[in-house]
């Protein structure tokens, strides 16, 4: 069925966004990088794990040139902590893109903009609201849940059709002169009174007198979920394999999951310290003795790793591993989480 929402919500909603407005350090103008920067940051990942991010990330890389030209190892440790590095691979390529078709401004056609290397129809919609005043919805999940419940609607929020019909919806309302503010409002009230995994705060909420969720008493068991796919659970044993104050280190394969990135040197399966022994001998590491072992998970989209960490203390620096100094693994080498874990968890 057709989704339908009065454009009279719209008053209080930007109303109520107006004066309650969370400050965030992307909020302080509409500069469409900063804007796209922090989309992309946001996309599975809190809002306070990235106020940090972006803040640094922008120290260094203040604009789309200055992106575009950066050196790909540095442009991962900005991203250090975030995940799905991919991300960030995509940026430089957007960037990249920009300097060169558009002579470094972000282009302001809608379908220019959603051309553009990793931006989908949310960031693109995000994009040409926010930065350029245009009827552009952009639904997230905060956006699919908070419809979902004014329409009092049981579609699953995964289903593509619903997606579509929300953002059609929605764009038949948006409010000239204050698309961005209206992005904005919708995504503020997904974020906060209509947020997931609690109930609703319908008693603050601006527009709860056009909710059909609330007012059928539905809305805490909406949106609907589908069922999603169970994760895979995989065992590796991670090999901290140490020699003087360095760790041995080396390169992920070029595709695949975390492609490029640095790791520490990892089997499949959990071994016995003695395999483990072996397994370091084998990388020419000569291991001179067991320090500790520490177990540790690190959850994917749709793997789970269960790791065994092993710290072996080395005679010797292997020539085929790269031994990082504690130096280089703080200030240079982008280590992503699932092995910076067991740095951190040091004894
Ligand atoms: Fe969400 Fe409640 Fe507002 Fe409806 S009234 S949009 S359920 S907070």
């Amino acid at each position: 069925m057709p989704i339908s929402l009065s454009p009279d919500l719209t008053p209080p909603l930007l109303s109520w966004y107006a004066a309650s407005a969370r400050v965030l350090p992307w909020r302080r103008d509409r500069e469409p990088y900063h804007v796209w920067l922090s989309e992309i940051m946001l996309q599975q990942t809190r809002v306070q794990a990235v106020i940090e991010h972006y803040l640094r990330f922008l120290a260094v890389l203040p604009d789309i040139a200055a992106l575009a030209a950066c050196e790909e190892d540095k442009l991962l440790k900005l991203w250090e902590g975030l995940g799905y590095y991919s991300r960030a691979r995509n940026l430089q390529k957007a960037a990249k893109t920009i300097c060169a078709l558009y002579g470094g401004v972000f282009p302001t056609a809608y379908a220019d903009i959603r051309a553009l290397p990793g931006i989908g129809a949310y960031t693109a919609g995000a994009i040409a609201s926010i930065c350029f005043e245009q009827p552009r919805a952009a639904v997230d999940g905060n956006v699919l849940r908070v419809c979902s419940r004014l329409c009092n609607d049981a579609t699953p929020i995964e289903n593509p059709a619903f997606r579509r019909d929300v953002a059609l919806a929605l764009e038949e309302i948006y409010p000239a002169g204050q698309c961005g503010a209206f992005t904005q409002a919708l995504m503020e009230l997904g974020a906060t009174l209509c947020g997931p995994n609690t109930a609703p705060r319908c008693a603050q909420c601006p527009v709860a007198s056009f909710c059909q969720g609330r007012a059928a008493g539905t809305a805490s068991g909406l949106p609907v979920r589908g069922k999603k796919a169970p994760r895979r659970e995989e065992q590796h044993t991670v090999l901290l394999l140490r020699c003087d104050d360095c760790l041995a280190v080396c390169r992920r394969p070029a595709q695949g999951l975390l492609a490029g990135m640095w790791e520490l040197p990892n089997v499949p399966g959990h071994l016995t310290m003695e395999q483990a022994l072996a397994a370091a001998a084998q990388l020419g590491a000569q291991p001179l003795d067991p320090l500790y072992t520490l177990r540790r998970t690190h959850i994917f989209t749709h793997i789970t790793w269960d790791l065994l960490g092993i710290s072996i203390r080395c005679g010797t620096k292997a020539p085929g591993l790269t031994w990082a100094s504690p130096a280089a693994l703080a200030g240079e080498m982008a280590l992503p989480t699932a092995f910076r874990q067991f740095l951190e968890a040091t004894p």
